[in-house]
């Protein structure tokens, strides 16, 4: 870099998102809506490393998965040699933390989670090499019941975001026996029709031609439709698994439509598959996928463990949060402090705690590379804030012990101020937000005040 050379500004990595403070309020009405349907289910919360053993995923995963055979950001690690990879998903880490920690010693344990993956994918609108999931996972559980609740957790959870036309897709895809049964038969027909196969299937045909199925490409469609389907493989127990995950959303009310053609990318799924889909997004339409997983734990060094779980695209939930009009208000706080003088400083740095014990949330001015700013640079900033008042304080408010409240938002706001002793500000304010009807008390939807009142 010579000296009169301006450094290179640096920019972040292709198809990974910064989320910035104006979608931070979608983001935690996502977060904060989740976490209480979740634990309205019992779930527990668990936290694995975003860092694990490559062999994790490639041993879990399957190693002709999309995601092991090319989408995995793998590295050495250079200090010790080690084999390392960004998580691609959860499923693999929790299983392992559950079997590592024995959690399931006492009984099955239902599990979530929510944090960033890695995908080396192609990135597009819903599809991005770091995006957030929110898991969940149902472990030591064998029944179709536990299957039929993740899928109406996930049905109240899309209610409770105020998401419609998400509609819900079940196959079974059956035992490792039975699959290996309807493959071969797959794998004759297939080739049967190998001049009708792309690229990708022949690619496959040998290695996953179950993920045939899957293929989006208009050319064969007629073709895959036709093929054998798994669910005729099936056998009494299977069925009886299948029935019983149908029979509970029946009578719960949640329409579903049965794809046969339906799998998932990991190798380890079997019986119950199902994903959530919809219409709004594009080709991005998937927004939650999950499944029985009864094989993974013993695949694993663990005793046999049935297991069940899904995972969703929280930016494609978010998308779909937007589409619906769902914006909350992104102020930064309830009160702006104005002070002008070192005097009113230092009042304003007490007032400022005081207001914040009262539950308030408070932003103080602060001097900038301009200085501390005049009174009306102040003001101004006050108003960005988003706040619905000022608080200012000067050498009056100073020399009387009192503040000058002012309301900056609302129908009466024009020049409504007032002067407040100094002791009595923060009920003052705490009493104008409450006696507004708009403000506090809706809980999980806090789309106005900062201020969270105990009931
Ligand atoms: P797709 O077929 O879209 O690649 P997938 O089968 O790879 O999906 P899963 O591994 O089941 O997806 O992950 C669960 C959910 O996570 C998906 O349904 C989707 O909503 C979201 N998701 C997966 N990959 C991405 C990505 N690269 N960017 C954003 N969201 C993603
Ligand atoms: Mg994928």
């Amino acid at each position: 870099m010579s000296d009169n050379k301006k450094p290179e500004k640096l920019v972040g990595i292709r198809g990974m998102n910064d989320i910035l403070p104006a979608d931070a309020p979608l983001w935690e009405l996502f977060e904060n809506t989740v976490e209480s349907v979740l634990k309205s289910y019992g779930f527990q919360q668990i936290r694995t490393p975003i860092v694990e053993p490559t062999a994790l995923f490639s041993r879990g995963l399957g190693a002709v998965t999309d995601i092991v055979e090319k989408e995995m950001y793998s590295f050495v690690d250079s200090m010790n040699g080690d084999l390392l990879t960004l998580r691609p998903e959860s499923t693999a880490g929790v299983v392992r933390a559950a079997l590592e920690h024995n959690l399931t010693y006492d009984g099955p344990k239902r599990l979530w989670y929510a944090g960033p993956m890695f995908r080396h994918e192609r990135p597009q609108r819903g599809r991005y090499r770091q995006f957030h999931q929110v898991g969940a996972e149902a472990i030591g559980f064998s029944g179709p019941d536990v299957d039929a609740e993740l899928i109406l957790m996930c049905q109240r959870l899309w209610d409770d975001l105020g998401l419609s036309g998400i509609r819900l897709e079940l196959n079974s895809i059956g035992n490792a026996d039975e699959r290996h049964r309807h493959r071969a038969d797959l794998v004759a027909y297939f080739e049967q029709n190998r001049e009708l196969l792309d690229a990708d299937a022949t690619r496959r045909l040998h290695s996953n031609p179950l993920r045939i199925l899957d293929t989006k490409n208009p050319a064969m469609q007629d073709m895959v439709n036709a093929a054998p389907k798994l669910v005729d493989y099936l056998d009494a127990d299977s069925l009886a698994h299948f029935e019983g995950v149908q029979r509970i959303l029946r009578h719960n009310n949640i329409p579903f439509t049965i794809n046969p053609r339906l799998v998932r990318g990991m190798d380890y799924y079997n019986r119950t598959v199902f994903e959530w889909v919809t219409d709004q997004l594009g080709s991005q339409g998937t927004v939650c996928g999950g499944g029985r997983y009864d094989p993974l734990v013993e695949m694993f060094g663990g005793k046999p463990t049935p297991a069940c779980g899904f995972a969703m695209g929280v930016e494609r939930l978010l998308e779909l949060m937007k589409g619906a009009g769902e914006q909350p208000a992104a102020s930064q706080c309830d009160v702006y402090l104005v002070h002008q003088g070192e005097a009113a400083q230092m009042q304003s740095f007490v007032l400022a705690e005081r207001l914040r014990d009262a539950g308030l949330d408070v932003v103080l001015h602060c001097a900038s590379a301009g200085g501390s700013g005049s009174f009306k640079a102040q003001m101004k900033r006050a108003d960005a804030s988003g706040a619905g008042f000022a608080v200012i304080i000067g050498e009056d408010e100073v020399a009387g012990d009192t503040a000058t409240v002012k309301i900056l938002r609302g129908e009466s706001a024009e020049n409504r101020q007032a002067t407040v002793p100094f002791s009595k500000v923060a009920e003052y304010l705490v009493d104008q937000i409450v006696g507004d009807d708009d403000h506090g008390h809706d809980h999980g939807h806090d789309h106005g005040s900062h201020v969270h009142y105990k009931p």
